[in-house]
């Protein structure tokens, strides 16, 4: 979002073009980081890398977008010229107030955004990027969009910027509620079991089968209570011998199951009024609700789109590649309880995970 700088009407801008990610766009980035660092280091509290490029597998505009902060915002004629021996051109607020705009190559390789540490655009570039390297499926959402704009608006710079704010704004709302949970959020953690097939299996074609949650207490991270409701496909109710197996959920269990918008309303019924944060391990359970709501015409209630994937926090905090449950459940000296695979059961041992790892998540 960094990118949308709103061009001069003497200052032609070059067509829109976005391409694929390029893996060494976090490179280039910390080059030219280092070369700012060298020359105004004692003048810069922190340097961030924003925008599209900096968001992993994201397709974007490839101008790499910095974020320069100041404790107190004073761009002076010194670090003017150091810019300018950096080979970029200053173009004053350029039509943000409060920020230093600089701009190098052309077509345009590096925009600098020169601004006060923690000001509002230095919180909301900051965030959005945040958001989006922790929900690759927002970003990719957000890619798809930017294509196609990109496509239609190929030489109207201001029309493209246009048709992405009301889309930036709901994602930032979101990310917002993500970064900061109403004060005293409980945790819906939730693990959803889902028809499945040894073939290999997609979402799309996946059905949700059980809802398995537990609910807990936002201050001492222990469990307070929890929910199991088994939920009747309908696209394909007979269970593979596959699933069965998997998820030791019997025919007759689902046969009897209330189809999922009574089974989902059964579900948000115990969740309450809120606040909460929706967590589960790894993105998919977010994904499966989204594919059954919007199978059966029902919108996603705000609180699940902020969700925490415990999965990709867990790897991140400790530095190693993303575990299964079992794997963290090992790592972290917990015993498995219960039958894994169902849904009630995978919730329980992740609860017990959350409780050790969301207070040094900072959550
Ligand atoms: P889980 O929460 O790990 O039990 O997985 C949720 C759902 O993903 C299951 O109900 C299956 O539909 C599917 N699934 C999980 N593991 C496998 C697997 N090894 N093979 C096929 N599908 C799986
Ligand atoms: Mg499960």
């Amino acid at each position: 979002m960094a990118e949308d700088t709103p061009s001069g009407a003497d200052d032609p801008q070059p067509p829109i073009e976005v391409v694929t990610y390029d893996p060494s766009w976090p490179n280039q980035y910390e080059t030219e980081r280092d070369r700012i660092y060298e020359l105004l280091g004692d003048r810069i509290e922190s340097i961030e890398h924003i925008g599209s490029t900096a968001i992993k597998g994201l397709a974007a505009k490839p101008t790499l977008d910095m974020l320069v902060g100041q404790p107190v915002l004073k761009v002076d004629d010194g670090i003017v010229e150091s810019m300018i021996s950096l080979g970029y051109h200053y173009l004053e607020e350029y039509g943000i107030p409060d920020r230093h705009f600089f701009r190098k190559g052309s077509p345009p390789t590096h925009h600098l955004h020169w601004v006060e540490i923690d000001s509002h655009f230095w919180e909301v570039q900051v965030l959005f990027r945040d958001y989006m390297r922790d929900h690759p499926e927002e970003a990719q959402r957000y890619e798809t969009m930017k294509i196609k704009l990109a496509e239609r608006f190929h030489n109207d710079r201001p029309a493209y910027t246009k048709s992405k704010t009301g889309y930036i704004k709901d994602v930032l709302e979101r990310a917002k509620l993500w970064r900061f949970p109403p004060e005293g959020s409980d945790y819906i953690i939730v693990d959803l079991e889902a028809t499945c097939w040894e073939t290999g299996q997609h979402t799309n074609r996946m059905e949700i089968i059980e809802i398995g949650a537990v609910r807990i207490d936002s201050k001492t991270k222990e469990p307070l209570d929890d929910f199991s409701i088994f939920v009747h496909p309908t696209e394909e109710p007979t269970l593979s011998d596959f699933c069965k197996k998997l998820t030791s959920i019997t025919q007759p269990d689902i046969d009897n199951a209330l189809l999922f918008p009574d089974a989902f309303e059964k579900f948000l019924e115990w969740v309450g009024d809120g606040p909460h944060r929706f967590c589960s391990w790894g993105a998919y359970d977010l994904k499966q609700f989204r594919v059954d709501c919007d199978r059966n015409n029902i919108p996603m209630p705000d609180w699940l789109e902020p969700h925490v994937n415990l999965r990709r926090m867990f790897s991140a905090k400790r530095e190693i590649p993303s575990t299964t449950m079992i794997q963290a459940l090992e790592i972290l000296n917990i015993p498995l309880s219960g039958q894994h695979h169902r849904g009630i059961d995978d919730a329980r041992n992740i609860a017990k995970i959350a409780k050790i790892i969301l207070p040094y998540l900072g959550l």
